[in-house]
């Protein structure tokens, strides 16, 4: 089954303690895209600028990422320009350009519509909202957010939250939209606000699950080098996202193992800069890190 993403395609400059790299393709809709092309088809929506260059539009399509729905308008594509430090689970945002971004009102092309997965990545939580308006009753729908829209667009984003089953953000952004400091009561209050799942990403030590009624943790995969952590949150939901819209089932069981698959698309993602790993990957190496994955959260008998 098919997954519509909706996110930003961006140009971002990212700096980290073991290199940098200008103005590499990059945004969440893109990181996810990608990630998620291992599992199911996608399709993309989104918009950039005409400094676009076609190879990036050309790569997303040799993944077999449908780019009906990027629009090219006059005027430059969204930029990010970020920093981390050694704690790589904080990204410091330098400066954002909006660009496109600005006025985008997305139009789903008509075979979009009934895409049954639904993910409304980073982006502008009105954004969100158009895209969640034009889609017919889809099965299954979550969204990520960051704390420039929670800070700058609380209200739109509380509308967003109540239309979805599942939030997925990282620890930070927890706390602060439910300002609370307690990870699990921020999740708990979280829960409150719409969706009946969060997910909360907490970097090198993996993702909480929580529900009203459970409550799951998966580690991160334990690796030695770790080159830049940027759209490891959107590849964590590609992944997840993929591998539920793949497998059919909303069970518990599925969510779990979609974690795991998130989990390791992440864990890809964060070996080299912008999309430079998950572009090379192979089924065989997600299905093995997956395997491996398994083995760390399985305990024989007690
Ligand atoms: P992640 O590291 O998974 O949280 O996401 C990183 C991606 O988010 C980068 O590739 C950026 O281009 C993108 N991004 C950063 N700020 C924003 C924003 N305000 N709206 C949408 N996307 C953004």
């Amino acid at each position: 089954m098919s997954v519509l993403v909706v996110g930003s395609v961006a140009f971002d400059s990212v700096e980290t303690p073991f290199g940098a790299a200008e103005e590499v393709l990059g945004g969440s809709a893109t990181y996810f895209a990608v990630a998620a092309s291992y599992f199911t088809p996608v399709r993309l929506v989104g918009v950039v600028g005409e400094d676009f260059p076609q190879e990036h539009e050309a790569l997303l399509r040799r993944h077999g990422v449908d780019t009906a729905g990027l629009a090219r308008r006059p005027g430059r594509t969204f930029r990010w320009r970020g920093r981390y430090g050694y704690d790589l689970n904080e990204a410091h945002t330098l400066e954002t350009q909006l660009g496109v971004f600005a006025d985008f009102a997305p139009q789903l092309p008509p075979a979009y519509r009934t895409t049954p997965y639904v993910f409304l990545a980073n982006i502008d939580p009105e954004v969100q909202l158009q895209v969640l308006e034009q889609v017919q009753a889809p099965r299954f729908v979550a969204c990520d957010t960051m704390n420039f829209w929670i800070e700058g667009k609380r209200e739109a984003l509380l509308a967003t939250l109540r239309r979805v089953d599942y939030l997925l953000l990282n620890e930070a952004e927890a706390r602060a939209l439910a300002q609370e400091p307690n990870t699990i009561r921020a999740g708990r209050r979280i829960l409150q606000l719409g969706p009946r799942a969060v997910i909360i990403k907490r970097g090198e030590y993996g993702v909480l699950y929580l529900t009203p009624q459970s409550c799951f943790f998966a580690p991160a995969y334990p690796l030695e080098e770790v080159f830049d952590p940027t759209g490891a949150g959107d590849a964590f939901a590609g992944g997840f996202m993929g591998a539920l819209a793949r497998n059919g089932a909303l069970d518990a069981a599925a969510i779990k193992r979609a974690i795991l698959y998130g989990s390791a698309m992440a864990s890809f993602n964060v070996e080299d800069f912008s999309l430079r790993r998950l572009t090379r990957l192979t089924p065989a190496e997600i299905e093995q890190r997956v395997a491996e994955f398994q083995r760390f959260v399985t305990i024989e008998e007690l």
